[in-house]
C-alpha cells in the first residue's frame, strides 16, 4: 500500500476501513497526539496522511520512515534531510535537520561557532545569538518500536506548527531527528509484529506477536547491542554517527528506549553517584540533569502518565548513547516507555496500546525541544566549562601522559589509534624511544596521549583502571580500559615531555610484497591481520603449515627471527604452479595488508629447518555454530561478527533443535558460546563425542565449558561460587540486591599467564595477558599440566568490581584449558575472548584455537592410532 498527499481523503479511509483498522476518524490522529494545537500548516503533510494510517495503528517500515522525512524535506524550508552512512544491511542512517529557514541559510556558521565551544584554547564565541542543539536519537534496540513512530510525529509537529512558541524554537534551536539508531533491528522486529498482527489486535501476552523469535529485534544485524558502542565503535552504525556526533557536539541527546510492559515510564537522573561516572563534573547530574527533568515530569503530569526516576539504569559506562554526550559537554538522557511489544498487551493497569506509549515518547521528546531552548545559554555554557575544566582537571591528574605502542603486531596499533582518532582524542608520535615501567616504547611503534586536552575524560576511560566504587551493583560492565581490550603495553608519564609529531590521520599502510620464490614463503603471525591472510590462503586452495619451534630463516632481505606460529607456504608442495602461487601470495599480502617474506632455502640459519617434523600442516576450518533459543546471541554475535569482519570466514549457524539431524561430517570445528544446551538429548551428546573423538576441535566458552564438562565431553573440574559466597542464613529483604549484586561479576578486567609456546598462544610476545569476565564460571586447573593454557595469576585483578570472596575462587584459576579427547579435542574458555567484538587481545586465543586447534597433541596425552 502506498500513499501519498496527492489521493484523495475518501480513498484512504475507504481502504483503511477495509483493512479495519481506523480505530480513530481520519486526521484524529492530531487530537490525540496534539490536543492543543490549532495551527498547523495545511501544506505539510501528516504522518497519517503520507503513511496512510494513523501513528500507533501499526508499525512502520523504516523505508516509510525514511520516505515520510525525505517528503517534509521536499514540502518545507524548514527541514533538510541526509544520509549518514549505511548499515550492513544496506539501509540508510538519516538524519532530518529541523530548524528556522534563516538558521538553515547560515548552518555551516552555526556549526563552527558551535565547535568553539570543545576548543578551550580558542577565543569564547558569543551565546547570546547561538542556537542550542538537540539531538533525538530513536530506537537504538531495534524492539522497542515506538520511538521511531514519535520521530515521525515530532518532525510534523516542529515543521507545521505555526504557533509562536514553536517559531521559537525553531529560532534558537537545530534539532537532529535521528529515527531509528538500529535501522536493521526495528526492521526485524517491525516485520515480526506485522506479519502477526490480529485484526482485531490481541492484546494476551502469550500471542506470538509480542514474542518474538531468537534473536529477537534488539541488536543490529550481527546481534549487538549498539547501546555498548559508544565507545568501542566496532560496528558501522557506531562508526557513521560518531563521524556526525563530533561534526555538531549537540548540547541534549535523547536516546529512547522501553522497558517491561508492566513497567511505567523513566528519564534520568540516574542513580546519584552510584549511577554516574565519577569523571563527569557534578554539574551534569546536579545541575542539567534535574533542570530538565522538571520539563520531563510535567509533561507527564499532564497526560497523567505514571513515572520514576533515579532508582535505576546506571549512567557510568561511557558506551551508552546517553553517557557519551556527557563526555562531550552535552547532556545524554534515557527514557524508557513501559512496552507493548507490539500493536497491544495486557499489563498490570489494563491494556497498554501502542499509541499511548508512543504519545509519552511524543511528549518528553518535545519537553526537552522546550526545556533545550528554555535553557539555552544554560547549556552552552555547561559545555563550554567542560572542554576548559577538561584541561585544569587533565593538567591536575597523577598521570600527565599515557604512552602506548606494540613493537610486534602493527595492525593491533593502528587499530587502537584509529579508534582515539573517531573520539578526538589528540595523539603525538612518540619522540624518542623509552623505557617505562618494565616496557620499551619504541619510536615509530608508539604514541603518547597527553591528559591535558579537551578529551581528556575520554581518555581516562581509556587507559585508566578502576578499583574504586560507591556501590556492588552493575547495570553492565564496571570497567571499560580499552588499552587493556587491545592488549597494548602502556603506561602514564608523569610529565608530558618533549612530544612528536600530532597525528590527524593514520597513514596508509604499504605491504610488504616479497621477491618471487621457487622454495617457500613465510607469514609471521604475530601481526592481527594475519589469521585473515592465513585464511584468505586457504580458502585459494593453498597448503600451509605452522611451525612449532623459533628458528632464524635465510631471507631475501638477511637472517630474520621467527617465533613459533609462524606460518609456511612451501612452494613445491602446492597444486598450483610456482607462478600462480606467487600471485596468490601478492594478493593476499595487498588484500590484508600483511607482509610475507621468500625464503630460498630450508636451511635456517639458527634452529628448526623448513622440513622439520616440528613443523605441522595445517586444515582449512569449516566451522559451525550453534545457535538459537537458549544460546547467549550477544556472544553467537560476536563469533559471526568477527569472522565475518576480521577473517571473512564463514561459519554455518544452526539451531539447536536442528542438531539432533544433522550430519557433523562436513564440519571440522564447533563453536558452544554460552547458554543453556539441555535441550540436547543423550543421543545428541554421545554424536558431539564422537565427532569430537573422530578429530574435531569443539570450542566452548563460560557456561558451555561447564556444560561439556558436566556432559563428560571434556574433562575438568568446575569450581563452584555459591556454596560459600554467604554465611549469612538470613538477610533482610532491602538488602537482596547490593548482597546479590556483590555475588555476581559484572564485567573486570583480570590478568592471566599464558603458555605462549602453546598453539593456543601462538604470535603472543607477551606471557600476561588482560582478559575480561563477566560469569562466574570457574574451572579449575587440568591435571595433566600442559593442559592449562592459560591461568589467573595469583594476584589477577586490573580492573572493575569484584567481591573479596569471588576474587580469592578466581586467583589460580584456570582461563583457558585443552581437553584431548580421540583424535579430537575440545578447547574449554572460562571466559569470552570476543567481548563486544572489540577484545582483541583474547579474541587472538580464539582464532588460535580455529586455526590451530587440529594441530594441538597434549604432552602425556596417549592418542588412539586409527
Ligand atoms: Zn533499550
Amino acid at each position: 500500500m502506498h500513499f501519498n498527499t496527492r489521493k484523495p481523503a475518501w480513498r484512504l479511509l475507504f481502504t483503511l476501513a477495509l483493512w479495519g483498522l481506523v480505530a480513530l476518524p481520519l486526521l484524529a490522529q492530531n487530537s490525540y497526539y496534539f490536543p492543543k494545537t490549532k495551527n498547523f500548516n495545511p501544506k505539510i503533510p501528516t504522518p497519517e496522511q503520507f503513511l496512510g494510517y494513523g501513528i500507533g495503528e501499526r508499525q512502520t517500515r523504516y523505508d516509510r520512515v525514511v520516505a515520510y522525512l525525505q517528503e517534509l524535506d521536499r514540502v518545507s524550508d524548514k527541514v533538510s534531510f541526509e544520509t549518514i552512512g549505511y548499515t550492513y544491511e544496506h539501509r540508510p542512517q538519516v538524519i532530518a535537520t529541523i530548524t528556522s529557514p534563516e538558521n538553515h541559510g547560515r548552518l555551516e556558521q552555526i556549526r563552527q561557532e558551535h565547535l568553539q565551544l570543545a576548543s578551550p584554547a580558542k577565543a569564547a564565541p558569543a551565546l547570546a545569538n547561538m542556537p542550542v542543539l538537540v539531538h533525538l536519537g530513536y530506537n537504538v534496540h531495534g524492539n522497542e518500536s515506538s520511538s521511531t513512530e514519535v520521530s515521525m510525529l515530532t518532525a510534523y509537529y516542529l515543521t507545521a506548527n505555526q504557533d509562536p512558541e514553536t517559531q521559537r524554537y525553531l529560532k534558537e534551536s537545530v534539532v537532529f531527528i535521528d529515527p531509528a539508531l538500529n535501522p536493521d533491528g526495528r526492521d526485524r522486529h517491525t516485520n515480526w509484529v506485522s506479519m502477526h498482527q490480529g485484526n482485531p489486535a490481541v492484546s494476551d501476552p502469550a500471542d506470538r506477536e509480542h514474542n518474538e523469535v531468537w534473536p529477537g529485534g534488539r541488536g543490529n544485524h550481527y546481534w549487538f547491542d549498539l547501546n555498548r558502542d559508544w565507545l568501542p565503535l566496532a560496528h558501522v552504525e557506531s562508526r557513521n554517527r560518531m563521524e556526525f556526533y563530533h561534526k555538531w557536539l549537540p548540547n541534549v541527546f535523547i536516546d529512547f528506549h522501553e522497558m517491561g510492559t508492566n513497567s511505567t515510564y523513566y528519564f534520568e537522573p540516574s542513580k546519584p553517584y552510584s549511577s554516574e561516572n565519577r569523571l563527569i563534573p557534578r554539574s551534569t547530574y546536579d545541575g542539567l540533569n534535574v533542570l530538565l527533568a522538571k520539563y520531563h515530569a510535567e509533561a507527564l503530569d499532564e497526560l497523567g502518565s505514571l513515572y520514576f526516576t533515579k532508582e535505576q539504569y546506571d549512567n557510568i559506562y561511557p558506551g551508552y548513547g546517553s553517557t557519551y554526550p556527557d563526555f562531550q559537554g552535552g547532556v545524554g538522557i534515557t527514557f524508557e516507555q513501559a512496552s507493548s511489544r507490539g500493536n497491544k498487551q495486557e499489563n498490570s493497569l489494563g491494556v497498554l496500546t501502542f499509541a499511548f506509549t508512543i504519545r509519552n515518547h511524543l511528549a518528553t521528546g518535545l519537553a526537552t525541544v522546550k526545556a533545550s531552548v528554555e535553557n539555552r545559554e544554560t547549556l552552552l555554557k555547561h559545555q563550554r566549562e567542560f572542554y576548559q575544566s577538561a584541561l585544569t582537571d587533565g593538567r591536575k591528574n597523577g598521570v600527565r601522559a599515557y604512552v602506548y605502542g606494540e613493537n610486534y603486531d602493527a595492525t593491533r596499533l593502528r587499530k587502537f589509534t584509529k579508534l582515539l582518532l573517531d573520539h578526538r582524542i589528540e595523539v603525538y608520535e612518540l619522540e624518542k624511544s623509552q623505557r617505562v615501567d618494565g616496557q620499551q616504547f619504541e619510536k615509530g611503534k608508539a604514541y603518547v596521549v597527553p591528559t591535558e586536552q579537551p578529551q581528556y575524560r575520554l581518555v581516562e576511560s581509556i587507559f585508566a583502571k578502576t578499583k574504586e566504587f560507591d556501590d556492588s551493583v552493575f547495570y553492565d560492565a564496571s570497567t571499560w580500559t580499552l588499552a587493556l581490550a587491545y592488549n597494548l603495553p602502556h603506561a602514564g608519564l608523569k610529565s608530558k615531555g618533549a612530544l612528536g609529531k600530532r597525528v590527524t590521520e593514520l597513514a596508509p599502510v604499504t605491504p610488504l610484497v616479497p621477491a618471487q620464490s621457487h622454495y617457500a614463503y613465510l607469514l609471521d603471525w604475530a601481526d592481527y591481520n594475519a589469521a585473515g591472510a592465513l585464511y584468505l590462503l586457504q580458502d585459494k586452495g593453498v597448503i600451509t603449515q605452522t611451525v612449532f619451534k623459533p628458528f632464524t630463516a635465510t631471507t631475501a632481505s638477511g637472517p630474520k627471527a621467527y617465533q613459533p606460529g609462524t606460518v609456511t607456504i612451501p612452494v613445491a608442495s602446492q597444486k598450483i604452479s610456482s607462478d600462480s602461487l606467487y600471485k596468490v601470495i601478492t594478493e593476499v599480502a595487498q588484500k590484508k595488508q600483511i607482509g610475507f617474506e621468500s625464503v630460498k632455502t630450508g636451511l635456517s640459519a639458527k634452529g628448526i629447518d623448513l622440513g622439520s617434523n616440528n613443523i605441522q600442516t595445517l586444515r582449512k576450518p569449516e566451522a559451525l555454530l550453534l545457535t538459537g533459543q537458549g544460546i547467549t546471541s550477544y556472544e553467537a554475535g560476536e563469533v559471526w561478527f568477527l569472522l565475518d569482519e576480521q577473517l571473512h570466514m564463514p561459519i554455518s549457524k544452526v539451531d539447536l533443535t536442528s542438531f539432533p539431524r544433522l550430519n557433523l561430517r562436513r564440519y571440522n570445528t564447533i563453536v558452544l558460546v554460552s547458554g543453556a544446551y539441555n535441550g540436547l538429548d543423550k543421543a545428541s551428546v554421545d554424536k558431539l563425542k564422537r565427532w569430537v573423538a573422530d578429530g574435531g576441535t569443539l570450542i566452548t566458552f563460560k557456561s558451555a565449558s561447564e556444560w561439556a564438562i558436566k556432559q563428560g565431553i571434556a574433562q575438568g573440574k568446575v569450581v563452584s561460587v555459591r556454596d560459600t559466597a554467604s554465611k549469612d542464613l538470613r538477610i533482610d529483604f532491602a538488602d537482596a540486591t547490593p548482597t546479590e549484586g556483590a555475588r555476581s561479576v559484572g564485567g573486570s578486567i583480570y590478568e592471566v599467564d599464558l603458555d605462549i609456546s602453546h598453539p593456543l598462544g601462538f604470535g603472543f610476545t607477551n606471557r600476561k595477558l588482560p582478559v575480561y569476565r563477566n560469569s562466574t564460571t570457574i574451572l579449575a586447573p587440568a591435571k595433566n599440566p600442559y593442559s592449562t593454557v592459560a591461568q589467573y595469576t595469583k594476584e589477577p585483578w586490573l580492573s572493575g568490581y569484584v567481591s573479596k570472596s569471588n576474587l580469592s575462587k578466581i586467583k589460580s584459576s584456570a582461563a583457558l584449558l585443552v581437553s584431548d579427547q580421540g583424535q579430537g579435542r575440545v578447547i574449554l574458555f572460562s571466559d569470552n575472548p570476543n567481548f563486544r567484538g572489540i577484545w582483541y587481545g583474547t579474541n587472538r586465543l580464539f582464532f588460535n584455537a580455529i586455526f590451530f586447534g587440529s594441530v594441538i597433541k597434549t604432552p602425556g596425552v596417549a592418542v588412539a592410532t586409527e
